[in-house]
């Protein structure tokens, strides 16, 4: 085995599964000690920060000699469940396909293994600007590690390094949760003239919610992410059989474009209440905004896009591809702390499934394009 193979079995090879998703589970702590004895090695500057008791983030820093700018290296150390993997935290190198199977080798601790690569040879080039390799906690649940590190630090760019298959990830979408609460009027079953009920109230505003799914979808306007989309997710009501339910409580989840803000969310569903009340005078219902995060956009003309644009023409002998990513990432939080941020990683398939694997090759291109782009960047 080579230092990349050695480095990545390891990670895998430590359990690291989320607490918040699987009870019970290790979570970080392990990990971040291997993680943060290697950087040590590696002669960098390394500091443990817990967002969270027992769940530390690891910071590794290459110190420039000053004057140039900062680049952030960033990845996530946790992993979700292994419930049907015999064997997730046994890595296994096929090396007839030069895969390393096993639970985390493509989200992400490929992308981890990639970025202390680069950071521990940046370390040796002697830059202006700081290099700065942030490994953090909980992202597979609640991104508590990447909101802690975005208070505590600035960075003039950041690559978050999840799997992208080498493609460069400028786009996704952000979200708000809604909650709908139709208010009806409890009676006995026997007695219409009394009750309202709140359930059937709750289709008229489910119907309109299509609707306006539709009408957002058949309507795309953003060149790599399309549209926004909208779906019911939770929905409870009702207190008995035999009688009128007096309330009824649907969750909602609208994901958004780059622009689309929180409140204009909201205002769309206000406006579908309105016009509801309007039309039948038995109708009474109230909107609440939940959490939202962010969606990412960040310009092809950004220094760190035109970085790593530069160092894949070293390294490939060509422009990395652009595109947007269905899911929300990490690289929300750190944008919008004002650090321009892309997605960058390697290629591999099995996020969250039994069988995962990571195409080692990949992860030694992103290794190598990521201290390319170091070097350019904080020159
Ligand atoms: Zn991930």
């Amino acid at each position: 085995m080579d230092e990349l193979e050695r480095l990545l079995s390891d990670l895998v090879s430590i359990n690291s599964i989320n607490p918040d998703l699987v009870p019970g589970s290790p979570g970080e702590a392990e990990i971040a000690n291997y993680i943060a004895d290697w950087l040590k090695q590696a002669d960098l500057e390394v500091e443990l920060v817990e967002p969270v008791s027992g769940r530390p983030n690891v910071v590794g820093i290459a110190r420039g000699a000053g004057g140039g700018k900062t680049l952030l290296l960033n990845g996530h150390m946790d992993t979700v469940g292994v419930a049907g993997m015999p064997d997730g935290h046994q890595p296994r190198i096929d090396r007839a396909t030069g895969r390393l199977y096993g639970r985390g080798a493509y989200d992400m601790k490929g992308g981890l293994a990639a970025s202390m690569l680069a950071i521990a040879a940046a370390r040796k080039q002697r830059l202006q600007g700081d290099v700065i390799f942030a490994a953090v906690m909980d992202e597979e649940f609640a991104s508590v590690g990447t909101m802690d590190l975005a208070k505590r630090l600035h960075a003039d760019g950041a690559i978050v390094a999840e799997f992208t298959e080498l493609q460069l990830i400028l786009a996704h979408r952000g979200f708000v949760w809604l909650e709908v609460e139709t208010i009806g009027k409890a009676a006995h079953g026997s007695r219409p003239d009394l009750g309202v009920d709140a359930i059937v109230k709750m289709g008229k505003v489910l119907t309109e919610l299509e609707k306006l799914d539709q009408y957002l979808r058949s309507n795309p306007t953003h060149p790599l992410l399309g549209s926004g989309s909208l779906h019911a997710s939770l929905i409870q009501g009702g207190q008995e059989l035999s009688s009128y339910p007096e309330r009824c409580l649907l969750h909602a989840e609208r994901r958004t474009l780059p622009g689309e803000k929180p409140e204009a969310v909201e205002a769309e569903f206000l406006q579908i209440i309105r016009e509801l009340q309007q039309s039948d005078s038995s109708f009474t219902a109230v909107v609440r905004r939940g959490i939202d995060r962010s969606p990412l956009e960040t310009s092809e003309d950004a220094e760190i896009v035109q970085a790593l644009q530069a160092a894949s023409a070293k390294v490939l002998n060509r422009p990395l591809q652009i595109a947007g990513v269905q899911f929300w990432t990490d690289a929300a939080v750190l944008s919008a702390a004002g650090i321009p941020s892309v997605l960058f990683g390697p290629s591999g398939s099995g996020a969250h499934a039994v069988d995962e694997w990571v195409d080692l090759a990949s992860v030694r291109t992103c290794a190598d394009i990521y201290l390319v782009t170091a070097v350019d960047f904080c020159k």
